[in-house]
């Protein structure tokens, strides 16, 4: 079949629709581009930029109707307006109905229910009042049910004050506490042919401040036979749900040995970064072959890697300044990726480090040596 170049829109112009394009433009896709920020990380690298709100429904319908396919690089995006282009022809990918699900954690632990897919036990509330008859038992982790990300929108409450003081008055999911272990997280990719392809799982490390991911690591230094598990999770789970596209999932391994999905994110994620130089097909190579098309590649690891999130140093905020980057690059094996956000603030995904070392024990080593190496100031 000949290739033909179909035009595409993608919602969402931060740095994971940045370093898609990075892998779009080797296969000659032509894109579009919608975000809120004439600023974006991808303003200037894309086919068309277009400023607008991504959950407002005449704009997304209006951005994507002379599309022939559409995709996201974050999920807070308005689903009707997605429906009603589905509707009309043009291809969706992840499906509405999948994202429409994402977009709320209530659905998201109700689906794990059906799929009978471990997750930590939980009880949907519609407001504050509603916990003293659904549940009393602390501590648990109260999640608003919409518009959180990156940790904000989920709180531990400890004991009954805890819930005075603090408890959201919001529909929110009531969570069990995981005694955890160890975070990891597992990337599926699934072209439009059924074809799969399954990432090792990484290890992920939390900075407990910022409720980012500090380091993630591949690979996860758990043992194999967990990994096979955590990957036979996130394959299963994508096989029940996804058509085509990208599953993040993030898991929590527990101190007796239970994997629990914790959520999941039908796109590019946080936790595939490291793929650009450790395997054979990034998780931004996978997403532009499916936009093209074209069967999913291999994901194979070809080194032991790490990630850490270059995040803006507290204090600053203001036009971006970096420091410590030549010191940085002079070590073997590292990369750095900056993301072209002119403004700095306190705890703002910047850009990331990529570490690859022959081994566990150099990557630490490294892990260490980098670690504080880059600031970025105002
Ligand atoms: P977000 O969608 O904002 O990333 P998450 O649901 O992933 O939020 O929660 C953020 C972090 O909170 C997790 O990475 C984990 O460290 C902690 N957490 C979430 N749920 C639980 C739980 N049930 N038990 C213990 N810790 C949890």
């Amino acid at each position: 079949m000949e290739f033909v170049n179909k035009k595409g829109g993608l919602l969402g112009g931060g740095q994971l629709g940045r370093m898609f394009m990075q892998e779009a433009i080797n296969l000659n896709l032509e894109v579009k581009i919608l975000d809120p920020d004439p600023m974006a990380p991808c303003s200037k690298f894309c086919n068309e930029f277009v400023v607008g709100n991504l959950m407002d429904e005449e704009t997304v319908y209006a951005f994507g109707k002379d599309c022939d396919w559409l995709s996201i690089e974050i999920e807070h995006v308005n689903v009707n307006a997605l429906k009603r282009l589905k509707n009309e022809g043009v291809r969706i990918v992840p499906d509405p109905e999948l994202l429409e699900i994402v977009q709320d954690k209530g659905h998201q632990k109700n689906l794990y229910k059906t799929l009978k897919l471990p997750s930590p036990a939980y009880v949907l509330i519609e407001n504050k009042a509603e916990l003293n008859t659904a549940r009393q038992t602390f501590p648990f982790v109260q999640k608003l049910r919409k518009g959180g990300y990156d940790g904000k929108g989920v709180q531990v409450i400890r004991n009954r004050a805890d819930w005075e003081e603090k408890g959201w008055d919001a529909p929110s999911v009531i969570e069990e506490m995981a005694s955890i272990e160890k975070e990891l997280a597992v990337i599926v990719a699934r072209d439009s042919f059924g074809g799969m392809s399954v990432y090792e799982p990484v290890g992920m490390d939390f900075n407990p401040k910022a409720n980012l991911v500090e380091v993630l690591h591949y690979p996860s230094g758990l043992p194999e036979e967990v990994n096979q598990k955590a990957k036979a999770l996130a394959q299963n789970l994508a096989g029940s749900i996804l058509k085509e596209g990208l599953l993040a999932v993030e898991m929590f391994l527990t101190s007796t040995g239970e994997l629990l999905i914790n959520e999941i994110a039908p796109r590019t994620h946080n936790s595939g970064h490291h793929t650009i130089e450790a395997s054979l097909t990034s998780q931004f190579a996978q997403h532009a072959r499916i936009m093209a098309g074209m069967p999913v590649g291999d994901g194979l690891m070809t080194s032991p890697a790490a990630m850490l999130n270059i995040l803006g140093e507290p204090g600053f905020s203001g036009p971006a300044k970096y420091t410590g980057l030549e010191k940085a690059l002079a070590i073997p094996g590292v990369y750095v990726n900056l993301y072209g956000k002119a403004i700095t603030k306190p705890m703002r995904k910047m850009g990331h480090l990529t570490v690859l070392a022959k081994d566990w024990v150099s990557l630490n080593q490294k892990i260490v040596q980098v670690k504080g190496l880059i600031k970025v100031q105002s």
